[in-house]
């Protein structure tokens, strides 16, 4: 078969290294020549931010994150970056954290450097969003791609194990819904790939051994592949329908990814043999669901979207906003009548695939 593509491959500074943050934070910010560093965590996340910055200056700290980075919260943030001349943004945390770094850089196009402690992956994307009454916007823009990312698996030992297995799927389902986006392409799905791989191997890890640094390590590496296959290959439907359940019922991020991933590959993989085919050789099983479900065991993974506030009455009104913005990309031709089964199933939690 012969191969025709386009792809772009965004350009980011990748720092990866266990216990190695705050020397890398400084050795970034010398780089930068940068004087007034605002630097952004949660409440709960400033202790981390706090041993991150131990060997830099700090002009500003900010701690008021919101999950899904509320317009107003922006707003707020871009005024106190003005107001102290910042020249450099630092975030260290989840995506709710990197989203609020982003949204400064969107107006104001002041570098970041990002620091997760979560595997949801924003930090390797050029993807922003922004929350108003309710309504959650994402746009496309170059200029909130973080210009440097600092990996150190430490950080993220205080995650708990049921967050980090839920942040874990959250990244293995940027790596499955890569094989199928509408700009999935042979570099994005290598990387996917690659990404089912090491996250198949560090969950488990964690799970048995939270705090165990090999589990953590894979994990984050799995998590940045899979971030930059769903940068470049864009949102397939699994992405669609969880951006739904997110924006309209306001379900918890990591978690909704992690029930609705298993009945979005059994939907699609009988359509889609070779991505299911990359896949299952990703997990090493015959079968990709069957690789999928064993993972979820072991994983004792989120299971019903009825556990996180999703009621049985919502599915009717998910499936006529979900329905128009499906990919034309889809292997898988989607109806009222099947993406009602699809979601029914992931409300009730029966078995994916059977
Ligand atoms: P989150 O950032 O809201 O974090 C979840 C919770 O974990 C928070 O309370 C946070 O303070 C805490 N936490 C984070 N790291 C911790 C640590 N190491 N130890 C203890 N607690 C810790 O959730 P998330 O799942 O990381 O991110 C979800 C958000 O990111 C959503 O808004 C989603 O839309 C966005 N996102 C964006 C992109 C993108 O490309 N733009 C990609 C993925 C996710």
């Amino acid at each position: 078969m012969s191969l025709t593509f386009e792809h772009v491959t965004l350009g980011q500074r990748v720092l990866f290294g266990s216990d190695k943050a705050a020397e890398n934070l400084a050795a970034e910010v010398a780089r930068f020549e940068a004087k007034k560093v605002m630097m952004i965590a949660s409440e709960r996340e400033a202790p981390i931010a706090a041993k991150v910055a131990s060997a830099i200056e700090v002009a500003l700290n900010y701690d008021d994150v919101a999950p899904h980075v509320p317009v107003e919260k922006a707003e707020k943030a871009r005024a106190a970056a003005a107001e102290h001349g910042i020249d450099l943004l630092v975030c260290v945390g989840g995506g709710s954290t990197t989203g609020l770094a982003k949204a400064i850089a969107l107006t104001s196009g002041l570098p970041i450097v990002a620091v997760p402690t979560t595997y949801a992956g924003s930090e390797a994307t050029n993807v922003w969003g922004l929350t108003e009454a309710a309504r959650k916007t994402t746009g496309v823009a170059d200029c909130v791609l973080p210009a440097t990312v600092i990996y150190d698996a430490v950080l993220t030992l205080s995650l708990p194990a049921d967050l980090s297995v839920a942040s874990g799927l959250n990244g293995m389902a940027h790596c499955i819904d890569s094989m199928w986006a509408p700009r999935a392409d042979p570099i994005n799905q290598a990387l996917a790939a690659e990404g089912i791989r090491a996250l198949d191997q560090g969950l488990p890890l964690i799970k048995k051994h939270p705090q165990d640094l090999i589990g953590r390590e894979q994990a984050l590496y799995g998590a940045y592949l899979s971030a930059v296959a769903f940068g470049s290959a864009t949102s397939g439907l699994h992405h669609k329908i969880c951006h739904v359940l997110g924006g309209t019922w306001n379900m918890p991020h990591a978690q909704t990814h992690a029930t609705v991933l298993p009945y979005v590959l059994a939907f699609n993989a009988p359509a889609a043999p070779d991505a299911a085919a990359r896949i299952a050789a990703a997990f090493g099983t015959a079968d990709a669901v069957d690789g999928l479900n064993h993972l979820r065991e072991v994983l004792d993974a989120p299971r019903a979207l009825r556990d996180y506030g999703f009621t049985q009455e919502n599915i009717a009104e998910a499936v006529d906003i979900i329905l128009p913005i499906i990919p034309a990309s889809n292997p898988r031709p989607a109806t009222a009548e099947n993406l009602t089964e699809l979601l029914t199933a992931a409300w009730a939690g029966t078995t994916p695939g059977i």
